[in-house]
């Protein structure tokens, strides 16, 4: 999922592929105020979702801008789709959110996974996994690699340094 202005199109392409591949999952962003609404809708249609944070710069007119708001409104639509869904993923490496969905999962029996990051918060992921849950690794592949690289760039200034160690590790011989 892109930024708020390609949320409706994202949304519609989304369900009208669902329609023929059910395998098929969105995105839906914690940092936009409109998502619980999406959400509501998207779980009626049976979509599988993936709940993340939101990597846009957004006004706050679209999104909650603080850090507080939009970590509370993750916990919110991850209740809601532990209530009323099954097949989504968690994609956070936040540990409260984490420890939040663990918790959830107690009291609700879904189907669900967490998603991470390749090579960020490796050290949670086979703790996860010896707990019974299920971990994938997001890998980003293909030959955009710029315009992707720079947006995570704008995202977290420190993923210079991923960026940096992974362009030396594959042109090492
Ligand atoms: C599988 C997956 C798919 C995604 N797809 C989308 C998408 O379609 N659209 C979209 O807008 N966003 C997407 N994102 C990005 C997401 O919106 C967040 O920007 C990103 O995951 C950081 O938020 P967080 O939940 O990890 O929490 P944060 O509060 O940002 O991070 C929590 C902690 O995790 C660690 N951490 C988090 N991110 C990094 C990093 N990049 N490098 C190093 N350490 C880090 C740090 O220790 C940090 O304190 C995706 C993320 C994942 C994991």
């Amino acid at each position: 999922m892109e930024s708020s202005e390609h949320t409706n199109d994202t949304l519609k392409i989304y369900q009208d592929l669902f329609e023929k591949y059910e395998r098929l999952g969105v995105a839906i962003q914690a940092n936009l105020k409109r998502t619980q609404n999406d959400l509501e809708t998207l779980l009626k249609e049976g979509s599988k979702i993936r709940l993340v944070k939101g990597a846009y710069r957004e006004s706050a007119k679209n999104a909650y801008k603080t850090r507080h708001e939009v970590d509370e409104n993750y916990s919110k639509l991850m209740k809601t789709l532990f209530e009323q869904g099954n097949e989504f993923a968690i994609a956070t490496h936040d540990s409260k959110l984490i420890d939040r969905a663990v918790n959830l999962s107690k009291m609700y029996e879904r189907k669900f996974e967490f998603q991470m990051l390749k090579g960020i918060r490796d050290e949670i992921k086979p703790i996860l996994i010896k707990k019974g849950f299920s971990v994938s690794e997001y890998i980003p592949y293909g030959t955009n690699w710029l315009p992707y690289s720079i947006r995570r760039l704008r995202e977290r200034k420190r993923n210079i340094l991923l960026l940096g160690s992974s362009f030396i590790h594959s042109h090492r011989v």
